[in-house]
């Protein structure tokens, strides 16, 4: 393949240069994504796409500018500024309030020398005008049947008007201006699907390890969930000499209770006991974690605790449990819980060590009548 017969016309390097920019800010938003998870930043997901959403686009808008500020051609590759902007006020949903908006066309004015041309003022304003609308058909539409043609309403003649302005400016050929004015559109029709299509990719990737770390009967974290947590918690209090303390508890007799009411009744008593352990929980600290670690087992991990303070908590969800009255038809089933609780020690070597101490509390608790909780 030579220089010569790699002539493609800049309209299709164009679409891969696109292409190109949304693959790349895919990946590496999923790649931080998971970062931030094994670093337990405590940002949620949404937070953190619409940051460096925001960053990727300005230094892909400024970058690309570079090339061309200054020159008679400055227009040339607006349609890509336009698709980025496009991109974050649509797909990335992010609401810029004027006064942000203001510097931020200011700074990119000032950089490419357009401050005293009106017709770049008319440019910004639309743009703002374009944002704004955006975002407000988005609220709007985004879940209708008809979303992808009043995106384009909007995007079409907006683009248009964009591009009149700079024909305007620069005084270039109406050709130029409806070819340009074509190719946004071809772009922004692009943009739509292919956003859709991974948009679509990454939520099946999200059932799918929210199905990974979740119980599907209660909705709590599962086993899986549990080990990866434990070992993170259990090396962090190592390693900066911070309490952390588990709760261990079993439902008593929950065999019995499957024998007389059926699979069903005690299907929803497994649920009412973790909605009730979830809220006393939720109400305490929600650092603290529940998961369901066996059938009708369930761990509470309590990082930054000793059992001394761990303990009200506890004792609340002990109470609020073996309180519980489950009513399934006509039957009101009543349960109890034994419960073991231990703080990690130097002596336990990995999280199994641990685990095991809190396993051997619950079993004493099962060993001495039940409905007992034992601690040390
Ligand atoms: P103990 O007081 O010693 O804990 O007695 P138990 O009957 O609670 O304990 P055992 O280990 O003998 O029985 C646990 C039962 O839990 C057996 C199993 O069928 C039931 N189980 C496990 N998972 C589920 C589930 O998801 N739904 C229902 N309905 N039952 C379950
Ligand atoms: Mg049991
Ligand atoms: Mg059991």
């Amino acid at each position: 393949m030579t220089w010569i017969n790699w002539q493609v016309p800049p309209f299709v390097t164009s679409v891969f240069f696109v292409l190109g920019v949304l693959a790349l800010y895919w990946l590496s938003i999923n790649w931080i994504t998971v970062l931030a998870h094994d670093w337990h930043v405590p940002f949620a997901d949404e937070q953190i796409h619409r940051w460096y959403g925001v960053i990727y686009m300005l230094v892909f808008v400024f970058g690309i500018q570079t090339f061309v500020v200054g020159t008679n051609y400055s227009w040339q590759f607006m349609n890509f500024q336009i698709i980025g902007i496009i991109f974050c006020a649509y797909f990335l949903d992010i609401h810029v309030p004027y006064y942000f908006f203001v510097p931020i066309v200011l700074v990119y004015m000032l950089f490419n020398g357009s401050l005293t041309d009106w017709e770049s003022w008319c440019h910004a304003v639309t743009l703002m005008l374009f944002f704004w609308s955006l975002n407000l058909f988005r609220e709007h539409y985004q879940q209708h049947r008809i979303a992808p043609l009043i995106y384009m309403i909007i995007a079409v003649p907006f683009g248009g008007l964009l591009w009149f302005w700079m024909k305007l400016k620069f005084d270039f050929s109406w050709i130029t201006f409806g070819q340009e004015w074509l190719y946004l559109v071809i772009f922004e029709v692009l943009l739509y699907v292919y956003v859709n299509l991974l948009t679509r990719e990454s939520e099946f990737k999200q059932q799918l390890a929210q199905f990974a770390s979740h119980d599907a009967l209660t909705g709590t974290e599962n086993y899986a969930a549990y080990s990866g947590s434990i070992q993170y918690l259990f090396n962090e209090s190592r390693q900066h000499k911070l309490p952390l303390s588990m709760m261990m508890f079993d439902i008593d007799h929950f065999k019995h209770i499957n024998d007389t009411y059926g699979h069903a009744a005690g299907d929803r008593v497994l649920q009412a006991v973790t909605e009730t352990a979830q809220t006393v929980i939720t109400a305490n600290d929600t650092r603290v974690r529940l998961y369901r670690t066996g059938g009708e087992e369930f761990n509470v991990v309590l990082p930054g605790y000793d059992t001394e303070t761990a303990e009200p908590m506890v004792r609340q969800i002990f109470d609020a449990v073996n309180h519980l009255q489950v009513t399934v038809e006509t039957n009101q089933i009543e349960l109890s819980i034994s419960v073991g609780l231990c703080a990690m020690i130097v002596d336990d070597q990995t999280p199994i060590d641990f685990y095991q101490r809190v396993d051997q509390n619950l079993y004493y608790s099962k060993q001495h009548g039940r409905m007992q909780m034992t601690i040390d």
